[in-house]
């Protein structure tokens, strides 16, 4: 997607607009925030329908009335199905969102946040300090730096769980939709190791999530996608791709763990129920057939 904010007859507008011919529009209130950082152009405003958001290059990448529906999904299924995620790496993730959620799991002692825009964060700590508030925790390390280059330097089986809560594949994040990256981050994952990769909409680039899912299938043992419901994403939906390295990985929640989890944090979850969980892994036929194909 590509989009920008436009001023027009004294309102306030985003539009993003597709590969194809399709846009969408957001009414904007107010742009608190625009500032160009080395890598891209980030702003906040305030829409009248979605809440706060944070926009990269002109395209909606975190917003208040939503947000929780990415996060959780895209830590709490990873860190409730692997046995005892301690390590855990995040690529990307510089609203803070992601990292705000695994530290609801106990057992997690340290988090790597490697994002490469300082500017992210930054702005994130003071427009969407809830969002940002696990940055302050002392379980949590910050690494301003290429995602990229931080893996391949980083110790094998280091980690249980390794999340690329990246932007679009292109500009800086292009380096974190490829084969040589995902084979590096294999090597940092312990033998139960999990990885997600944000996998964008197949209806708006069924490529990349086509893409994502052959490498991963070659390159980890189980490779499964899910799908998650996102009103501001083009299409009003995203895919993460899973990975394994465990290879007898059952995909079932139903143990103790994941009770006491609902149990106690039930009221600070937005979208994610138990019930949710039995059915993550449940993607409509058109996909599991796109999937399928060889060739669009
Ligand atoms: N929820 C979001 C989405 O999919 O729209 C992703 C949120 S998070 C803000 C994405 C972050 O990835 C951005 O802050 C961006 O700076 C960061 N990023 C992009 N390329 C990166 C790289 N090569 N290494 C580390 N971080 C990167």
């Amino acid at each position: 997607m590509q989009g920008s904010i436009k001023y027009v007859d004294g309102k306030i507008y985003l539009e993003e607009v597709g590969p194809e011919c399709t846009s969408v529009r957001y009414q904007l209130k107010e742009v608190l925030h625009s500032k160009q950082s080395p890598y891209q152009l980030v702003e906040i405003a305030d829409s009248y329908d979605y809440g706060r958001m944070l926009i990269l290059d002109g395209c909606v990448n975190v917003c208040e009335r939503d947000e929780a529906n990415y996060h959780e999904m895209i830590a709490h299924i990873p860190a409730l199905l692997h046995p005892k995620p301690q390590s855990v790496l995040v690529i990307g993730g510089g609203d803070g969102g992601t990292v705000r959620e695994l530290l609801k799991h106990d057992s997690v002692h340290s988090i790597d946040v490697v994002e490469i825009d300082e500017e992210v964060i930054n702005s994130c700590k003071k427009y969407f300090p809830d969002l940002a508030s696990g940055f302050n925790d002392s379980r949590v390390q910050l690494h301003c730096e290429d995602g990229v280059a931080f893996v391949q330097r980083a110790r094998m089986s280091q980690y249980s769980v390794v999340i690329v809560d990246s932007s679009d594949p292109i500009g800086p994040a292009e380096g974190l939709f490829t084969k040589e990256f995902y084979e590096a981050c294999r090597r940092v994952l312990d033998d139960n190791g999990i990885i997600i990769a944000q996998s964008e909409s197949p209806y708006v680039y069924p490529n990349v999530l086509r893409q994502i899912c052959t490498l991963f299938s070659d390159i980890f043992p189980v490779a499964v996608p899910y799908r998650i419901v996102m009103p501001t994403y083009p299409s009003g939906q995203i895919y993460m791709m899973m990975g394994t390295m465990d290879k007898h990985m059952t995909k079932s929640f139903e143990n103790s763990r994941t009770d006491n989890f609902f149990a106690i944090h039930s009221d600070s979850l937005h979208y994610l129920t138990p019930d949710m969980l039995k059915s993550a892994f449940n993607i409509p036929g058109d996909m599991i057939r796109l999937l399928e194909r060889e060739e669009i």
